[in-house]
Protein backbone atom coordinates (compact mmCIF):
# COMPACT_ATOMS: atom_id res chain seq x y z
CA UNK A 1 0.00 0.00 0.00
CA UNK A 2 1.32 3.65 -0.69
CA UNK A 3 2.56 5.59 2.54
CA UNK A 4 1.19 8.63 1.34
CA UNK A 5 -2.39 9.83 -0.65
CA UNK A 6 -2.89 12.66 -2.84
CA UNK A 7 -6.34 13.69 -2.11
CA UNK A 8 -8.24 15.93 -4.34
CA UNK A 9 -11.28 17.44 -2.65
CA UNK A 10 -14.06 17.70 -5.40
CA UNK A 11 -16.39 18.95 -3.00
CA UNK A 12 -16.64 22.64 -4.76
CA UNK A 13 -17.57 21.21 -8.11
CA UNK A 14 -18.74 17.74 -7.88
CA UNK A 15 -20.68 18.36 -4.69
CA UNK A 16 -22.57 21.89 -4.78
CA UNK A 17 -23.07 20.99 -8.39
CA UNK A 18 -25.37 18.25 -7.39
CA UNK A 19 -26.55 19.59 -4.32
CA UNK A 20 -30.49 20.92 -4.91
CA UNK A 21 -29.47 24.96 -3.45
CA UNK A 22 -27.42 27.45 -5.85
CA UNK A 23 -24.77 28.21 -3.27
CA UNK A 24 -23.89 32.22 -2.91
CA UNK A 25 -20.23 33.06 -4.90
CA UNK A 26 -19.21 34.42 -1.39
CA UNK A 27 -20.40 31.50 0.72
CA UNK A 28 -18.55 29.09 -1.84
CA UNK A 29 -15.01 31.51 -1.44
CA UNK A 30 -15.27 31.15 2.18
CA UNK A 31 -15.64 27.38 2.42
CA UNK A 32 -12.65 27.06 -0.18
CA UNK A 33 -10.60 29.06 1.41
CA UNK A 34 -11.41 26.58 5.12
CA UNK A 35 -10.33 23.87 2.65
CA UNK A 36 -7.31 25.20 0.88
CA UNK A 37 -6.50 25.90 4.53
CA UNK A 38 -6.50 22.07 5.93
CA UNK A 39 -3.13 21.09 3.88
CA UNK A 40 -5.60 19.28 1.25
CA UNK A 41 -2.78 19.31 -2.27
CA UNK A 42 -5.50 19.42 -4.67
CA UNK A 43 -8.94 21.01 -5.14
CA UNK A 44 -11.67 21.27 -8.03
CA UNK A 45 -12.89 24.71 -7.37
CA UNK A 46 -15.67 25.34 -10.39
CA UNK A 47 -16.40 24.39 -13.32
CA UNK A 48 -17.23 26.30 -17.02
CA UNK A 49 -20.12 24.33 -17.93
CA UNK A 50 -22.52 26.49 -19.63
CA UNK A 51 -24.85 28.28 -16.95
CA UNK A 52 -28.11 27.19 -18.11
CA UNK A 53 -27.15 23.75 -17.81
CA UNK A 54 -25.63 23.49 -14.51
CA UNK A 55 -26.65 27.13 -12.92
CA UNK A 56 -25.56 26.16 -9.55
CA UNK A 57 -21.63 26.80 -10.81
CA UNK A 58 -22.41 29.96 -13.19
CA UNK A 59 -20.29 31.78 -10.51
CA UNK A 60 -16.97 30.04 -12.17
CA UNK A 61 -14.94 32.89 -12.58
CA UNK A 62 -16.26 34.88 -9.38
CA UNK A 63 -15.25 32.36 -7.25
CA UNK A 64 -11.88 31.77 -8.94
CA UNK A 65 -11.43 35.51 -8.64
CA UNK A 66 -12.05 35.19 -4.91
CA UNK A 67 -10.25 32.00 -3.52
CA UNK A 68 -7.23 32.70 -1.88
CA UNK A 69 -4.22 31.13 -3.33
CA UNK A 70 -2.18 29.12 -1.34
CA UNK A 71 1.32 27.61 -1.78
CA UNK A 72 1.17 24.43 -2.30
CA UNK A 73 -1.68 24.09 -3.00
CA UNK A 74 -3.31 23.37 -7.06
CA UNK A 75 -6.68 24.65 -7.73
CA UNK A 76 -8.48 22.90 -11.03
CA UNK A 77 -11.43 23.53 -12.82
CA UNK A 78 -13.54 21.15 -14.47
CA UNK A 79 -14.24 21.98 -18.68
CA UNK A 80 -16.47 20.35 -21.06
CA UNK A 81 -15.26 21.42 -24.28
CA UNK A 82 -13.53 24.00 -26.06
CA UNK A 83 -15.83 26.97 -25.50
CA UNK A 84 -15.79 26.46 -21.60
CA UNK A 85 -11.68 26.28 -21.90
CA UNK A 86 -11.87 29.63 -23.58
CA UNK A 87 -14.28 30.98 -21.26
CA UNK A 88 -11.67 29.96 -18.08
CA UNK A 89 -8.20 30.89 -19.88
CA UNK A 90 -8.83 34.65 -19.46
CA UNK A 91 -8.29 33.54 -15.19
CA UNK A 92 -5.70 31.26 -15.98
CA UNK A 93 -3.61 32.97 -13.11
CA UNK A 94 -6.05 31.66 -10.98
CA UNK A 95 -5.75 27.98 -11.35
CA UNK A 96 -3.00 25.27 -12.35
CA UNK A 97 -4.90 22.18 -13.49
CA UNK A 98 -7.88 21.04 -15.82
CA UNK A 99 -10.00 18.15 -15.70
CA UNK A 100 -11.99 17.34 -18.63
CA UNK A 101 -14.51 14.23 -18.73
CA UNK A 102 -16.49 11.75 -20.61
CA UNK A 103 -18.45 8.64 -19.47
CA UNK A 104 -17.15 5.12 -20.36
CA UNK A 105 -20.73 3.96 -21.52
CA UNK A 106 -22.32 5.41 -24.52
CA UNK A 107 -25.72 5.52 -23.30
CA UNK A 108 -24.40 7.82 -20.11
CA UNK A 109 -22.19 10.11 -22.46
CA UNK A 110 -25.28 10.51 -24.54
CA UNK A 111 -27.75 11.59 -21.24
CA UNK A 112 -24.74 13.77 -20.00
CA UNK A 113 -23.52 15.85 -23.16
CA UNK A 114 -25.82 14.50 -25.71
CA UNK A 115 -22.61 13.06 -27.75
CA UNK A 116 -20.99 9.63 -28.53
CA UNK A 117 -17.75 8.74 -27.11
CA UNK A 118 -16.48 9.10 -30.59
CA UNK A 119 -17.03 13.14 -31.11
CA UNK A 120 -16.95 13.34 -27.56
CA UNK A 121 -12.96 12.54 -27.71
CA UNK A 122 -12.44 13.89 -30.70
CA UNK A 123 -13.24 17.45 -29.30
CA UNK A 124 -11.67 16.82 -25.82
CA UNK A 125 -8.48 15.94 -27.84
CA UNK A 126 -8.63 19.31 -29.31
CA UNK A 127 -9.43 21.26 -25.72
CA UNK A 128 -6.68 19.16 -24.24
CA UNK A 129 -4.12 20.00 -26.68
CA UNK A 130 -4.81 23.91 -26.35
CA UNK A 131 -5.02 23.87 -22.48
CA UNK A 132 -1.58 21.83 -23.03
CA UNK A 133 -0.51 25.19 -24.90
CA UNK A 134 -1.28 27.05 -21.75
CA UNK A 135 0.57 25.06 -19.45
CA UNK A 136 -1.98 23.53 -17.68
CA UNK A 137 -1.95 20.00 -16.10
CA UNK A 138 -3.90 17.73 -17.69
CA UNK A 139 -7.04 15.20 -16.12
CA UNK A 140 -8.94 13.45 -17.87
CA UNK A 141 -11.95 11.73 -16.05
CA UNK A 142 -13.92 8.75 -16.75
CA UNK A 143 -17.68 8.81 -15.90
CA UNK A 144 -19.24 5.27 -15.59
CA UNK A 145 -15.83 3.12 -14.99
CA UNK A 146 -17.19 0.83 -13.07
CA UNK A 147 -20.85 0.97 -14.37
CA UNK A 148 -23.66 2.40 -16.25
CA UNK A 149 -27.07 2.90 -14.94
CA UNK A 150 -28.35 2.27 -18.43
CA UNK A 151 -26.48 -0.31 -19.59
CA UNK A 152 -25.18 -2.20 -16.44
CA UNK A 153 -21.37 -3.51 -16.87
CA UNK A 154 -19.20 -1.07 -18.94
CA UNK A 155 -15.95 -3.87 -20.01
CA UNK A 156 -13.13 -2.49 -18.39
CA UNK A 157 -11.10 -2.76 -22.06
CA UNK A 158 -13.34 -0.46 -23.08
CA UNK A 159 -12.42 2.04 -20.38
CA UNK A 160 -8.54 1.47 -21.01
CA UNK A 161 -9.04 2.48 -24.10
CA UNK A 162 -10.96 5.77 -23.77
CA UNK A 163 -7.53 5.87 -20.92
CA UNK A 164 -5.26 5.40 -23.30
CA UNK A 165 -6.47 8.00 -25.96
CA UNK A 166 -6.94 10.75 -23.15
CA UNK A 167 -3.05 9.70 -21.80
CA UNK A 168 -2.25 10.13 -25.53
CA UNK A 169 -3.74 13.48 -25.77
CA UNK A 170 -1.97 14.89 -23.20
CA UNK A 171 -3.42 13.94 -19.90
CA UNK A 172 -1.21 13.08 -17.17
CA UNK A 173 -3.89 11.94 -14.21
CA UNK A 174 -6.66 9.84 -15.49
CA UNK A 175 -9.76 9.66 -12.89
CA UNK A 176 -12.07 6.47 -12.70
CA UNK A 177 -15.67 7.71 -11.63
CA UNK A 178 -17.79 5.14 -9.95
CA UNK A 179 -20.80 8.15 -10.82
CA UNK A 180 -23.32 5.66 -9.77
CA UNK A 181 -22.33 3.75 -6.57
CA UNK A 182 -21.76 0.18 -8.59
CA UNK A 183 -18.19 -0.60 -7.88
CA UNK A 184 -17.33 -3.33 -5.67
CA UNK A 185 -14.23 -3.72 -4.10
CA UNK A 186 -13.04 -7.20 -5.71
CA UNK A 187 -14.19 -5.48 -9.14
CA UNK A 188 -11.85 -2.25 -8.02
CA UNK A 189 -8.69 -4.62 -7.62
CA UNK A 190 -8.75 -6.26 -10.83
CA UNK A 191 -9.78 -2.98 -12.50
CA UNK A 192 -6.46 -1.51 -10.96
CA UNK A 193 -4.33 -4.49 -11.48
CA UNK A 194 -4.93 -4.14 -14.93
CA UNK A 195 -5.16 -0.38 -15.22
CA UNK A 196 -1.55 -0.23 -13.79
CA UNK A 197 -0.39 -2.33 -15.97
CA UNK A 198 -2.16 -0.89 -19.31
CA UNK A 199 -1.42 2.82 -18.73
CA UNK A 200 2.13 3.34 -16.75
CA UNK A 201 3.16 6.65 -16.44
CA UNK A 202 -0.15 7.83 -15.99
CA UNK A 203 -1.17 9.04 -12.40
CA UNK A 204 -4.31 6.55 -12.06
CA UNK A 205 -7.29 8.63 -9.63
CA UNK A 206 -9.87 6.57 -8.22
CA UNK A 207 -13.55 8.62 -8.00
CA UNK A 208 -15.71 6.76 -5.69
CA UNK A 209 -19.20 7.80 -5.11
CA UNK A 210 -20.44 6.11 -2.20
CA UNK A 211 -24.27 5.65 -3.34
CA UNK A 212 -24.57 1.83 -2.03
CA UNK A 213 -22.70 2.28 0.67
CA UNK A 214 -19.64 0.77 -0.83
CA UNK A 215 -16.98 4.28 -0.78
CA UNK A 216 -14.70 3.01 1.97
CA UNK A 217 -14.36 -0.68 1.03
CA UNK A 218 -13.45 0.43 -2.52
CA UNK A 219 -11.20 2.92 -1.31
CA UNK A 220 -9.24 0.14 0.22
CA UNK A 221 -9.27 -2.05 -2.68
CA UNK A 222 -7.81 0.23 -4.58
CA UNK A 223 -4.88 1.28 -1.97
CA UNK A 224 -4.25 -2.68 -2.04
CA UNK A 225 -3.25 -2.13 -6.06
CA UNK A 226 -1.02 0.50 -4.84
CA UNK A 227 -3.21 3.48 -5.92
CA UNK A 228 -2.12 7.03 -4.35
CA UNK A 229 -4.59 9.40 -5.92
CA UNK A 230 -8.44 9.59 -4.26
CA UNK A 231 -10.84 12.33 -4.79
CA UNK A 232 -13.62 13.25 -3.04
CA UNK A 233 -16.05 15.39 -1.44
CA UNK A 234 -16.18 17.09 1.98
CA UNK A 235 -19.33 16.16 4.18
CA UNK A 236 -20.13 13.73 1.38
CA UNK A 237 -21.78 16.71 -0.97
CA UNK A 238 -23.11 16.16 -4.54
CA UNK A 239 -24.15 12.86 -6.13
CA UNK A 240 -25.58 12.44 -9.36
CA UNK A 241 -28.56 13.21 -10.96
CA UNK A 242 -29.50 9.80 -11.92
CA UNK A 243 -30.23 7.78 -10.76
CA UNK A 244 -32.54 9.81 -8.71
CA UNK A 245 -31.58 9.99 -5.12
CA UNK A 246 -28.20 8.95 -5.64
CA UNK A 247 -26.21 9.93 -2.36
CA UNK A 248 -22.97 11.67 -3.14
CA UNK A 249 -19.13 11.00 -3.14
CA UNK A 250 -17.56 9.13 -1.03
CA UNK A 251 -16.86 11.89 1.67
CA UNK A 252 -13.19 13.53 2.14
CA UNK A 253 -13.24 12.74 5.95
CA UNK A 254 -14.28 9.54 6.30
CA UNK A 255 -11.71 8.32 4.09
CA UNK A 256 -8.67 10.50 5.30
CA UNK A 257 -10.05 9.34 8.71
CA UNK A 258 -9.45 5.77 7.43
CA UNK A 259 -6.11 6.61 5.93
CA UNK A 260 -4.73 8.30 9.37
CA UNK A 261 -6.02 4.98 11.18
CA UNK A 262 -3.77 3.00 8.65
CA UNK A 263 -0.97 4.61 9.31
CA UNK A 264 -1.20 6.65 5.21
CA UNK A 265 -0.25 10.21 4.98
CA UNK A 266 -2.81 13.19 3.35
CA UNK A 267 -0.84 16.03 4.75
CA UNK A 268 -4.67 16.91 5.74
CA UNK A 269 -5.22 18.47 9.48
CA UNK A 270 -8.40 16.40 9.84
CA UNK A 271 -10.09 18.42 12.17
CA UNK A 272 -9.76 21.91 10.32
CA UNK A 273 -11.46 19.52 7.13
CA UNK A 274 -14.48 18.74 9.66
CA UNK A 275 -15.05 22.11 10.69
CA UNK A 276 -15.09 23.29 6.73
CA UNK A 277 -17.85 20.68 6.10
CA UNK A 278 -19.62 22.10 9.62
CA UNK A 279 -19.71 25.18 7.94
CA UNK A 280 -20.89 24.28 4.65
CA UNK A 281 -23.75 22.38 7.21
CA UNK A 282 -24.47 26.13 8.35
CA UNK A 283 -24.67 27.26 4.53
CA UNK A 284 -27.16 24.48 3.59
CA UNK A 285 -28.85 24.63 6.70
CA UNK A 286 -29.54 20.72 7.15
CA UNK A 287 -27.38 18.17 8.46
CA UNK A 288 -24.59 15.96 5.51
CA UNK A 289 -24.24 12.40 5.33
CA UNK A 290 -20.70 12.01 6.15
CA UNK A 291 -19.88 9.69 9.36
CA UNK A 292 -16.60 11.06 10.81
CA UNK A 293 -18.34 14.45 10.47
CA UNK A 294 -20.70 13.40 13.33
CA UNK A 295 -18.73 11.53 15.37
CA UNK A 296 -15.22 13.26 15.23
CA UNK A 297 -12.33 11.35 14.42
CA UNK A 298 -11.28 8.43 16.27
CA UNK A 299 -9.00 9.76 18.80
CA UNK A 300 -11.62 12.54 19.36
CA UNK A 301 -12.78 12.32 23.37
CA UNK A 302 -16.70 11.26 24.36
CA UNK A 303 -18.99 14.09 24.98
CA UNK A 304 -15.72 16.27 23.28
CA UNK A 305 -17.88 18.58 20.29
ZN1 LIG B 1 -18.30 12.34 -8.09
Amino acid sequence: MPRRVAMREVGPRDGFQNEPETIAAADKIRLIDMLSATGVPRIEVTSFVRADVIPQLADGAEVLAGIERRPGVSFSVLIPNRRGLEHALPHRDRFDEISVFLSASESHNQANVNRSIADSLAGLEETLAAAGEAGLRREGVIATSFGCPYEGAVPPERVFEIAERLAAAGCAEVGFGDTTGMANPRQVREFFAAARKRLPGVELTAHFHNTRGQGLANVLAALEEGIASFEASFGELGGCPVPPGSTGNVSSEDVVSMLHEMGIETGIDLSALIAASRAAQEVLGRPLGAHVLRAGPVDWRVGQS
